[in-house]
């Protein structure tokens, strides 16, 4: 083993879990740095708090008096708890959180100074945020964008500042965050969802779109982490030889967790239970060093929020234990990578799941409304679902033998396939009452005692039903929850509106009963969703042929999936609903699609690097060894050498012929990235990488990692598999 790898083995070593206080209650000090309801109770007004919640039930909006009033709790608030500055929290398309701190402190003359927190800072700010990707929005005439208030996500305090969560507007007031979508998303499946529920209950006043998301990461070894050049540069490893062992025994899946690994879980729930993030699960993952964790689901604004703050409260965390956290979705080949499971349903305000079939035959007719819906709306929308979880990242997931596939599909269970399959047999037209009685008692009466037994779970689909929820699994570990859970909405919101325009031209136009026109909706929905519902293996090839033939589409690379964003339906569909313009669309696309460009950019300049500057000069001098050892053989035998000395002359062969592969596919990349450079279409220039440079990293790893083989262990300077994955 080489000394510089020997070393940083040796420090984890020695390396102890940090002490974690073991007996605090979660219970007590959930939320303690979070400006809730209890605190607002406290410290703001009647007035102030009736507004902020008023706001957060209602949307509707906080006047500028009744701000200057919050603010002054909050900053009492804040300050009790030890906070010194304030911040602006939100979430720039660059997919990270961003933050620009200030201090309360102020001077106010004569060498006076006050904590001063205005109602105005509290509700605006304008952070130069020319350098946020804003695809074109923003030219430099307008170059400010402005951040506002979200009272509906509370505020909390990190360290010692308090942070704001806030939209990310421009000047023109397009959206330059994923929130501002996200909410006019919700906004919308919210108000279409009340208009359909009114059907079965005229007391709904109010939907929840809810998010239980499942986080995956891999923790490493911070030292080792450090010694890749292509994990800090990349956030994965662009070459190393699969490990002799890998997780062909899964034997870390729900395993023991590591006791480093544990230390670090305590300490990081811990920081979640003061910020109110209720995390709840935890376990070992499939691959070696992979963990989950998991927290309640809550209202889908919040749990997105939730989740970024987590990756940030995760790596800090990770500093204080010596760890690194990747989030990649694939950081090491061979072995399984990571995503995050969206859960979604749709809650109302009188408590009710309107994804869990009910106790009457009523509340599971409203059950199969929404059931139904959401089944057409992905049936409709495939495309745009797909390309809502598309990043250069996750590309490595979907249609990998692992993960779901980049086929978009529906699992229901057999049971449920059964229920639509009578559903889809309802005369046409009125039901007799005879009809409509066996319908209520045998098949929708019937779904809570069929879902009991619906046990099956299909792991290889993308989009679960899983009981009282769907889980959308293709999402990616690195992603922002809240692209997939806009697109999600908003396709559920425009598929619920129709719904509701259908039953009621039947009613009025045929002259049915209400139940009558539901039912014949749903009918017909079944028939033309059918081709979305897949129980069958995910991963097969087999899949792949049949949805070909079903006319779903199946694009694997980001720059295929992301154009079904800016087709003229996706657009329209956008503007329809009021979640985003067309210029907010097309800034989308074109942010994404270059983000994907510099990401394969920057993963050819490392693995170039890495190639040339690591592993060729590595090889070159265990060749020189061996070319001395051959030398050395035919001073001592002469003629007869050769015999001696076969093996070692192979290998100096065979390094030749990988270190010249290394080189011509190095420079060839190189060439390749030239001309994709010099392409002024986006589009193109994107294909070009996915299609020309890209397949040429494998052709580069396949050399470095049979070195990797055939080099001695002691010269090679890369931290390898087994080290990364198997060091606790
Ligand atoms: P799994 O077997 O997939 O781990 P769990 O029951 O543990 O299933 O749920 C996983 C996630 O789903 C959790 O975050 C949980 O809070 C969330 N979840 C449960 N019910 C809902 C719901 N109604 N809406 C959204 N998420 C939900
Ligand atoms: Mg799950």
């Amino acid at each position: 083993m080489s000394t510089l790898r020997f070393h940083a083995l040796k420090e984890i070593f020695n390396r102890q879990p940090i002490h974690i206080e073991e007996n605090i209650r979660r219970s007590e000090i959930f939320g303690a740095n979070v400006f809730n309801e209890s605190t607002m109770r406290q410290y703001l007004t009647k007035d102030a708090f009736d507004n902020v919640m008023d706001a957060i039930g209602n949307g509707s909006k906080i006047g500028r008096a009744v701000a200057d009033h919050i603010s002054t709790g909050m900053k009492e608030w804040a300050i009790s708890k030890g906070a010194t500055h304030y911040t602006h929290w939100f979430q720039p398309l660059t997919g990270a959180t961003a933050e620009k701190h200030d201090a309360f402190f102020e001077t106010i003359g004569n060498g006076l100074s006050i904590e001063k927190f205005g109602g105005g800072q509290l509700v605006q700010q304008e952070p130069d945020a020319s350098s946020f990707p804003n695809g074109g929005i923003r030219n430099t005439f307008e170059a400010r964008g402005y951040t506002a208030w979200d009272p509906t996500s509370p505020a909390f305090i990190y360290g010692t500042t308090l942070c704001i969560p806030t939209v990310f507007v421009s000047y023109t007031g397009e959206a330059l965050d994923y929130k501002t979508p996200l909410l006019r998303a919700l906004q919308a499946v919210d108000a279409a969802s009340v208009a359909v529920c009114k059907y079965f209950d005229k007391n709904v006043k109010k939907v929840n779109a809810s998010l239980g998301w499942e986080q995956e990461y891999f923790l490493i070894d911070s030292g080792l982490a450090m010694s890749r050049p292509d994990i800090v540069l990349t956030g994965r490893t662009l070459l190393g030889h699969s490990p002799a062992k890998g997780q062909q025994l899964d034997d870390h899946y729900f395993g023991t967790i590591p006791n480093r690994a544990m230390a670090y879980m305590r300490d990081l729930e811990t920081e979640c239970m003061l910020l109110g993030i209720p995390v709840k699960t935890r376990h070992n993952e499939v691959a070696p060093n992979q963990f989950e964790l998991a927290p309640i689901y809550e209202e889908a604004n919040l749990a997105v929020d939730h989740n970024s703050l987590l990756m940030d409260v995760m790596d800090k965390v990770a500093e204080r234990h010596n760890f690194k956290v990747l989030f990649h979705e694939k950081p090491f080949a061979g072995v399984n990578g990571s995503g995050k499971h969206n859960n979604w349903s749709l809650g109302t305000n009188t408590g009710v799941n309107l994804l869990s079939p009910g106790k009457t035959p009523m509340s599971n007719l409203q059950f199969l409304t929404f059931f139904i819906n959401t089944i057409k709306a992905v049936h409709d929308n495939e495309a745009l679902l797909r390309a809502a979880i598309a990043s250069a990242s996750n590309d490595h997931r979907l249609g990998a033998n692992e993960a779901p596939p980049a086929i978009i599909s529906v699992f229901i269970g057999e049971q449920l396939t059964k229920v639509l399959h009578e559903l889809e047999n309802v005369t046409d037209g009125k039901l007799s009452p005879q009809e409509k009685t066996d319908l209520k008692l045998n098949v929708v009466g019937k779904i809570p005692d069929v879902l009991l037994d619906n046990t099956d779970r299909n792991r290889t689909s993308p989009f679960a039903f899983t009981g009282n929820k769907f889980e959308f699994r293709a999402v990616g570990s690195t992603a922002n929850c809240a692209n997939p859970m806009t697109v999600l909405n908003t396709i559920v919101a425009k598929q619920l509106i129709d719904f509701k325009e259908e039953v009621e031209a039947m009613i009025s136009k045929k002259d049915m009963k209400k139940d009558d026109a539901i039912f014949n909706v749903l009918r017909e929905y079944i028939k033309k969703s059918k081709h979305i519902l897949f129980e069958g293996n995910g991963y097969g090839e087999a899949w792949e042929k049949e949805a070909k033939k079903r006319g779903l589409s199946n694009n694997k690379t980001t720059p295929e999936a992301l154009k079904a964003k800016v087709s003229k339906s996706a657009i329209k569909l956008f503007e329809d609903l009021g979640v985003m313009n067309k210029i907010e669309s097309d800034a989308r696309y074109e942010i994404e699609m270059e983000e994907y460009v510099l990401r394969i950019q920057i993963e050819g300049r490392v693995l170039g690097d890495i190639a040339r500057n690591h592993v060729v000069p590595t090889a070159v001098r265990y060749q020189n060894i061996l070319i001395d050892n051959v030398k050395g053989l035919k001073e001592i035998y002469g003629a007869s050498f050769k015999k001696l000395a076969k093996e070692q002359l192979n290998l100096i062969e065979d390094i030749s012929s990988h270190i010249e592969g290394i080189n011509s596919m190095v420079t060839k990349m190189t060439e390749e990235r030239k001309k994709a450079n010099a392409i002024l279409s986006l589009e193109k220039k994107a294909e070009v990488y996915c299609n020309k440079v890209k397949p040429l990293f494998d052709d580069i790893r396949y050399h470095c990692d049979k070195l990797e083989l055939l080099v001695d262990d002691e010269l090679w300077p890369l931290t390898k598999y087994r080290e990364l994955l198997f060091t606790k």
